[in-house]
């Protein structure tokens, strides 16, 4: 006998022969002979069929599972219909003259890690439901039947993953139990599992060897006995979360403009540190992503991160938000964001040491390789790059002109690439007294309030004992902040603030009255801002 571990979804005994399941896999080609809007007419179609199959399984799940359960299949529905969703699949089939079922699939890709990476337990399950949805379509398109896992006698099924609707779909007289490599105990998956008192475990290793194998699936105690020496059989218990309720894509303020009472509109982005943030972006309904921290990439890598692989991020970001704004700040490494790879030496005072775009300008290979990244997913959508830590106009210049020289190195390269905005962060009070002369060579300013009150207030960010000293209200920071946006208008610069001052709501109205275009904040501020935005009236003195 030998005992596999995984996780339980339903306490619960099965006994039988194990059955492992291989899904076909699906081959998309990526480019189309189709114009973009055929294209389109084609999703549509396969999106309306992928509907009408989901009607049908909503109402045999009605029988089955009974009505919160089946609910699901209404939620994929609406998934289907989803703005966010429909706009990254027509976004690559727009920009990339790609084929219906190839946009689908990366964007359910693209949308699944979003998810995935989320915090929200909630959330994270939703992974397997945009794959699920997409998968539906794109057999739609292509004319694919998932088959049936189960013929035969009835077994415990083995298989990678499941979806919902392949667990739905499942004749059930057959399906005695299931196992999975992957999934989350949230998924819709596991609901479906709990509620059709069905044993599940995941998160189990297993092998070919196992199929035909005689096994005993003990969710109690969360193993499978292969050749098992006995069998059990006990009761099964329910033990179902009550998380379909949670769903925040009903927030009220969604789609709504950020707008006053008076018609003053301003641009509220969000702030990620990764491409996993990005599903919080769409969840919060942010119109645009103000600040890419891309620093995380190398804080997350054990060595240099490739340009490929830099690529790959920002492509995903860059496409999941279909056209919106991505501004994406350079390296900002140094001072209190090490990476061992680096070997960068100790300092005594490294917030004003050798850091950011002090880095970039002097390591030049490795600056290049990340602008020449970030330019090749310029391709996929609207991409800003901007500087950060900066000083002074060389430093934007010497910039910009490595910017130049990756896109002509991509263009020789045949390598495609977009229209990129530039622009500065505002962190020091230098770049704050000469920024007249920094709007002349870029095309916006962003304030990064963090550092720039740690620069002019002397105070060090990192250190908890100067709390008290420290006033982020301070009139000096207003003042600065005031200044820049001034000059950045004089010169056409549009300006933002992407520091944590942003958010904070009791100087909104102070910001709208200076002028500030866009505020730049973590997701879960956006709506709540929004909501602010929306009760204020700049008219009334
Ligand atoms: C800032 O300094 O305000 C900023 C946004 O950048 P970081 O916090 O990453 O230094
Ligand atoms: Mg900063």
């Amino acid at each position: 006998m030998k005992v596999a571990t995984g996780k339980s979804i339903l306490n619960g005994i099965a006994i039988g022969p194990l059955r492992i399941y291989k899904k076909a896999k699906t081959q998309t080609s990526q480019t189309s002979s189709l114009t973009p809007a055929q294209e389109w007419a084609r999703f549509e179609e396969a999106s309306e069929k992928a509907k009408e199959q989901l009607a049908e399984l909503y109402e045999k799940a009605l029988e089955e599972v009974g009505e919160d359960n089946a609910a699901i299949f209404e939620i994929h529905q609406m998934m289907l219909e989803d703005d966010d969703y429909l706009e990254a699949i027509k976004g690559i089939i727009d920009t990339q003259g790609a084929t219906a079922e190839y946009a689908t699939e990366t964007t359910g890709e693209n949308f699944s890690a979003a998810f995935a990476a989320m915090d929200d337990e909630y959330m994270r399950a939703r992974a397997t439901d945009v794959k699920d949805i997409s998968r539906r379509v794109v057999n739609v398109l292509t004319g694919q039947d998932e088959g049936d896992a189960l013929s035969g006698q009835p077994a415990i099924l083995v298989a990678d993953d499941l979806t919902p609707s392949e667990t739905v779909q499942l004749d059930k007289s057959k399906l005695l139990g299931f196992i999975t490599r992957y999934g989350s105990s949230n998924s819709h998956t596991a609901i479906l599992a709990r509620t059709m008192n069905i044993p599940a475990l995941i998160g189990v290793d297993f092998d070919d060897s196992w199929d035909g194998k005689p096994a005993v699936l003990d969710g109690y105690n969360h193993c499978v006995y292969i050749d098992p020496a006995q069998e059990l059989l006990t009761a099964m218990e329910e033990k179902r979360k009550a998380d379909l309720k949670q769903e925040a894509l009903l927030q009220t303020l969604k789609k709504k403009p950020n707008v006053t009472l008076d018609g003053r509109e301003i641009k509220v982005y969000a702030n990620i540190g990764n491409a996993g943030d990005v599903g919080l972006v769409l969840q919060n309904d942010a119109q645009g992503i103000g600040l890419f921290r891309s620093e995380f990439i190398y804080l997350d890598s054990a060595d240099y991160p490739s340009e490929d692989h830099q690529f790959t991020i920002y492509k995903r970001v860059v496409e999941t938000m279909a056209g919106k704004k991505v501004i994406i700040r350079t390296l900002d490494i140094g001072a209190d964001k090490q990476a061992d790879y680096f070997e960068l030496d100790q300092e005594e005072n490294p917030a004003l040491g050798y850091r950011a775009i002090r880095i970039c300008l002097t390591r030049k290979d490795i600056f290049k390789q990340q602008l020449r990244a970030i330019l090749r997913a310029s391709a996929f959508g609207t991409v800003s790059i901007m500087f950060p830590m900066v000083i002074s106009v060389r430093e934007v210049r010497d910039a910009k002109e490595l910017l130049e020289e990756c896109r002509t190195e991509l263009k020789e390269r045949g390598v495609a690439v977009g229209e990129v905005e530039t622009g500065v962060m505002i962190e020091t009070p230098a770049a704050v007294m000469i920024a007249d002369e920094l709007a002349a060579e870029v095309d916006f300013f962003s304030l990064g309030t963090n550092d720039l009150s740690q620069y002019t207030l002397a105070i060090d960010r990192q250190n908890p004992k100067l709390d008290n000293f420290y006033d982020p209200h301070h009139p000096a920071i207003l003042r600065m902040i005031k200044h820049t946006v001034q000059a950045g208008h004089r010169h056409g610069c549009w300006v933002g603030i992407c520091g944590e001052l942003g958010a904070d709501q009791k100087l909104t109205e102070t910001f709208l009255r200076m002028g500030v275009d866009e505020l730049s904040v973590s997701p879960s501020a956006v709506l709540p801002l929004r909501k602010l935005i929306r009760s204020l009236d700049l008219s009334q003195e």
